[in-house]
Order: C-alpha cells, then sequence, then structure tokens
C-alpha cells in the first residue's frame, strides 16, 4: 500500500514541478540585417541555445530565399526573369501567394511589386532629393499586383513586365518569426517568443502568464500618451510605419512605405499596430492599412477574420487613436 500512495503522489507532482522548473531563456543575433530575438522557457540552457540557434537558422535559410538585397537569392533570381513560369520552393510559395491574397482585398495598397519604387524612394533618402515625375512614371509602369501571376496547381510565379522587382520587406519577417516558432515547438519548446524589430510571433505562453507581455509601439511625439501592454499568445503582431524608418524632403517627411497606387512614400505620419493569428498577417497587414489610411484600413481588418488593429495618427498636429473592434477584446495589462 505504501509504495503505490508514495508513486501517486510522485505522479501527481511531477507535471506541477516540470512546470515550475522552466526558466526563461533569451537570445539576440543579427538576422535579415536586424536584431532577431528568441525568448523561450526551457528547463535547461542547453536546450534553449539549442533551440534559439536553430530558430536563427531557419531565419537565415529564409533570407538567402527572400532578400532583395542578396543578388543570389532565389526572390532575386525571380524578380530578374520576364514572362515564362518559374517554379517557386514552397516557402516563396507560402509569401507570394498570402502577398497576392492581401494586395487583392487591399485593392493593390499592399504590393510586393513595389521593389523599382521602393529604390527610387531609398535613393531620395540618400540623395535628400524628390525623383522627378519621369522617373516615377517609368517606374510605376513595372509595378502592379496583377503582372505577378501565380499558378497554384504547378506552384510557378510568372512575371509579366519587364523589369520587374519583388520586395517581401513587408511580410518576411513576419514569416520568419512563424517559421522559427514552428522551430522551437518542433524540439518541445512551445512557451517561445521571437521578433524581429517591429515584428513578432508569439508562441504558448509563459508558466503562469495570461500570455506575453508586449508594449505597443509607442508614437514618437512628445505629447503621445503612454504606450498600451498587451498579452499575447499564439499570434502575431506587427507595427508598421514612419516612426522607425523616414526621410525628410523640404519639410515633408516621407516613409519608406510607398503607395503603389500613386508612387510617392506615404506622407501620413502613423504607427499600425495589429495582431492576427500568425506573424506573417500581422506583417503584411499592418502595411496594408498603413497605406489605406485609417476608413478603409479598418474596415480591411474588420472584414479579416482573428485580426485586430491600433492606429495612432498625428493629422494636423493632432494626435487621434483608433482601434478596431476586436482590439478591444486583446488581454491588457495595466503596467
Ligand atoms: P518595417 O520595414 O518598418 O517593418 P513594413 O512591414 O511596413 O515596415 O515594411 C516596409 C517595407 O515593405 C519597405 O521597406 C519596402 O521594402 C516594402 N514596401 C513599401 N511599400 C510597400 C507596399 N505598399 N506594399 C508592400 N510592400 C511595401
Ligand atoms: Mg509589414
Amino acid at each position: 500500500m505504501k509504495i503505490p500512495a508514495l508513486l501517486l503522489l510522485w505522479v501527481l507532482v511531477l507535471p506541477l514541478r516540470a512546470a515550475e522548473e522552466l526558466r526563461k531563456f533569451a537570445f539576440e543575433k543579427a538576422e535579415m540585417g536586424l536584431p532577431f530575438r528568441v525568448s523561450v522557457y526551457a528547463a535547461d540552457e542547453a536546450a534553449a541555445r539549442a533551440g534559439a540557434d536553430a530558430a536563427f537558422a531557419r531565419i537565415a535559410e529564409l533570407n538567402a530565399v527572400m532578400s532583395d538585397y542578396d543578388s543570389d537569392s532565389e526572390l532575386s533570381r525571380l524578380s530578374r526573369t520576364t514572362g515564362g513560369a518559374v517554379p517557386v520552393s514552397t516557402a516563396l510559395w507560402k509569401v507570394l501567394a498570402h502577398a497576392q491574397t492581401v494586395a487583392e482585398r487591399s485593392g493593390g495598397a499592399f504590393d510586393i511589386t513595389v521593389g523599382p519604387l521602393v529604390n527610387v524612394w531609398r535613393r531620395a533618402r540618400r540623395t535628400q532629393t524628390l525623383p522627378d515625375a519621369a522617373l516615377l512614371a517609368e517606374m510605376r509602369a513595372r509595378v502592379g499586383y496583377k503582372k505577378l501571376r501565380l499558378d497554384p496547381e504547378h506552384r510557378t510565379a510568372e512575371l509579366l513586365a519587364p523589369e520587374m522587382r519583388l520586395d517581401l520587406g513587408a511580410i518576411a519577417k513576419g514569416f520568419a518569426c512563424d517559421e522559427a516558432l514552428a522551430v522551437l515547438k518542433q524540439r518541445g519548446l512551445p512557451r517561445a517568443l521571437v521578433g524581429g524589430s517591429g515584428d513578432m510571433a508569439a508562441g504558448d505562453a509563459p508558466p503562469d502568464q495570461p500570455g506575453w507581455r508586449i508594449e505597443v509601439a509607442p508614437l514618437d511625439a512628445p505629447d503621445a500618451p503612454p504606450p498600451q501592454i498587451v498579452y499575447l499568445k499564439n499570434c502575431g503582431i506587427a507595427t508598421s510605419g514612419d516612426v522607425f524608418q523616414r526621410v525628410e524632403i523640404a519639410g515633408q517627411r516621407y516613409s519608406h512605405i510607398v503607395d503603389p497606387r500613386t508612387g510617392l512614400g506615404l506622407t501620413d505620419h502613423s504607427l499600425v499596430t495589429i495582431i492576427a493569428p500568425d506573424g506573417m498577417t500581422a506583417d503584411a497587414l499592418s502595411t496594408a492599412v498603413s497605406v489605406l489610411g485609417p476608413e478603409l484600413g479598418l474596415k480591411l481588418v474588420e472584414e479579416t477574420p482573428g485580426t485586430a488593429a491600433h492606429l495612432v495618427r498625428k493629422p494636423a498636429g493632432k494626435i487621434q487613436f483608433l482601434e478596431s473592434a476586436r482590439w478591444r477584446d486583446v488581454p491588457r495589462a495595466t503596467r
């Protein structure tokens, strides 16, 4: 009698002890030209480090596929083709297919063929001069999501206009976070958070917490109120806006986000934060909503299942906050 009773007690107590013994570890590494951070609960440092290394390796692998800076990446090679279906890898296919769905649903406000225009605005930032109208017109002829044709049956992509340039800057980071999180989960480390500046993917909650405590990016205005803190698990969060990267020419601020429909860098001073079922959806949607503006942007969010938006704007010098209906259901911390 004595031994089974003890055994029973041991079996009951074991899961509690296992949860208690998880400790938090954090690792940081530059990937995709940005600091990526992996936070993970594990029984010991060796397991956490091995998981983080594998997660970073996955991000590096995806960068080799999706970078537009690396002329050898699968994306860059695809960008150099014109007319003719090109088979694409599974990872690239997932991102291209998702991008085209968001492009369609946002009426072309989100558009990964925006590369030629992004380049023009990158140059404008370097030289501090606005691009001229003729150059913008020339580049706009190379841009448009309908000029990228995907064939789901054969998993091929085809560029229909010459000198196109695909740019996954507004979607690949979110996808990389999702993939890194999946790697950690496969290794038995589901309580994890992966983030690269502005984009994050959260797994299971930390032990004894409702979720990962995350500060919603604040607006860099002196009169901005303190940022909200939310608890997130098993979802993605992304912030997009002109706070992190911008160029100022003749007193006007131009964002690194371009409106593909006009060819111009956004001038609206805003920050858009999206929570979505995964990081890729949050990343793409935050950029789409930035381009669409508050009215059409919030409409798109309300129409997209499982997504919520928080917008901070400063039209005519006055701070304005907007939230989608689902944002009100996001668990909040009171600091
Ligand atoms: P961040 O780079 O600050 O995380 P985003 O996720 O909004 O912000 O991505 C912005 C990047 O996406 C730009 O640097 C550019 O590479 C690309 N991009 C710019 N405008 C668009 C657009 N309208 N649709 C899709 N991608 C865009
Ligand atoms: Mg984005």
